[in-house]
């Protein structure tokens, strides 16, 4: 912990999560000096209660992975996705998507996101650009045409010529800022678990559309010590979303393990062979959030502090590492020009690139949603002939595969595979 009253640095990071971490890391890569903030404790991140979700990290977020030079330490922990099987309850029709039919590299990854946060955290300690600080009560932030400050209830001080909001949904720098931000609770919220199983699941992510909502099963790597069955010791892990209608999470939340396993081996059918619960579970309540605007005098808001969707896609963080991606670009092409990184047009530039594609996939995933949520007899069957037609046409399931991959449209350098 520093010990300096009042440091100056170049920008400062509100919100130590995986989008405020991975653009501290992109920013100081290219030699600017930032401070990261946190109310929490992030060496708390990694713990087993902390966050026991998995992430489908997209082709094109694994590459600003490896260009901020996190992807070595994360590649041994991941999980290809090699095919992705979306299926609506038990009808017959569905869509499977191969990487093959794109190319070599799969559609994405499966990470845990402890090892996520436990890999930007250690490179974070190692960075001479990067000062943590955290756990952090942030009591005063002031922003004007020349620079920002943030004071800290223990009397600390950092000033900046820019702020960038990583402050998660909730985001106080979006709301002290007074950007304005559409939202909406979903009816429903979604159950995590591991569980480990007997018969290997060959890479493939499925997405069950069922009446309470999407049930996912991901694929992950083998867990070092396979879990003991009654079939034996059950080798292999998949990572657990289950969103159900928020009628039945009380008394979902409410059954003994065994039950839960039972509830979960009905809806993952007998393919994986025996399945056991191999971890805690969580409940996260889901719902939507799109900012007004993504920036203000000194401040632009980043990952969820400005969007926030239902995880039916696995896009969330994909969207915040992009937009992570775009800013930090914007940022250093300008910070070479010898520009000032917290002026407006830069900030502008930023908003332009990212603000409309994100809400283009906020719209996107809430209609998937309301469109597979929904039992009525003829929207089942005109949305069961919509995956058949999708599966059917191959231009269509390539252009579905890319978009899931993140690499469609104008895409930021790091996206891109290059270097910032
Ligand atoms: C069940 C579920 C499954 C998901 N699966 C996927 C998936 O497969 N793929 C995908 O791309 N996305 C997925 N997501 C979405 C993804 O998890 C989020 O988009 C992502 O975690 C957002 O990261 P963030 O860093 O923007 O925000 P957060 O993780 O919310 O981090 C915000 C940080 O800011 C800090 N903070 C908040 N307020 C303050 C303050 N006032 N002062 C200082 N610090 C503050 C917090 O302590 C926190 O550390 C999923 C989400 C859910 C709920």
């Amino acid at each position: 912990m520093s010990t300096i009253q009042t440091q100056t640095v170049e920008a400062v990071v509100v919100g130590a999560g995986m989008v405020g971490m991975t653009l501290a890391h992109a920013l100081a890569g290219a030699g600017i000096e930032v401070a990261v903030v946190d109310r929490a404790d992030p060496t708390k991140f990694t713990d087993a209660a902390f966050d026991g979700r998995t992430t489908a990290i997209a082709t094109g977020s694994a590459n600003v992975l490896q260009g901020i030079g996190l992807w070595p330490t994360l590649a041994p922990k991941s999980c290809p996705i090699d095919t992705i099987r979306v299926s609506d309850g038990d009808s017959l029709m569905f869509m499977h998507f191969d990487h093959r039919e794109v190319g070599d590299d799969p559609m994405g990854y499966i990470l845990e996101n402890r090892d996520i946060r436990a890999s930007l955290l250690a490179a974070a300690v190692a960075s001479t650009n990067i000062e943590m600080i955290a756990p952090a009560r942030i009591a005063a932030v002031s922003r004007n045409t020349v620079g920002v400050s943030v004071k800290f209830d223990d009397g600390r001080e950092i000033r900046a010529r820019v702020i960038f909001a990583c402050d998660g949904r909730g985001s106080s720098m979006r709301q002290a800022a007074r950007i304005p931000v559409t939202e909406w609770r979903y009816d429903q919220s979604s159950f995590v678990c591991t569980i480990a199983h007997e018969r290997p699941h060959q890479n493939i992510a499925h997405e069950r559309f069922l009446p309470g909502g999407p049930f996912a099963i991901l694929p992950m790597r083998d867990p070092d010590t396979p879990i003991d069955g009654s079939a034996g010791p059950l080798r292999h892990a998949a990572s657990i979303v289950w969103s159900e209608s928020n009628d039945l999470v009380p008394a979902i939340k409410g059954l003994t393990d065994e039950a839960f396993t039972a509830e979960l081996a009905q809806r993952v059918g007998g393919f994986l062979g025996e399945i056991a619960l191999a971890s805690p579970r969580w409940v996260h309540p889901l719902g939507l959030s799109h900012a007004a605007r993504y920036t203000d005098q000194r401040l632009a808001l980043v990952g969820d502090a400005a969007h926030g969707i239902h995880p039916i896609a696995g896009q969330g963080l994909n969207m915040g590492i992009r937009d992570v991606a775009a800013l930090a670009e914007v940022v250093v092409d300008a910070r070479r020009l010898g520009r000032d990184i917290g002026d407006p047009d830069i900030l502008a530039d930023y908003e332009r690139w990212r603000r409309f594609d994100n809400m283009l996939l906020a719209v996107v995933t809430d209609n998937l949603l309301r469109l597979f949520s929904n039992d009525i007899a003829p929207v089942r069957v005109a949305r069961d002939l919509g995956l058949g037609i999708v599966n059917a046409i191959p231009a269509a399931r390539k252009f579905s595969m890319r978009h899931a991959m993140g690499v469609v449209g104008d895409l930021p350098r790091l996206v891109r595979g290059e270097a910032l």
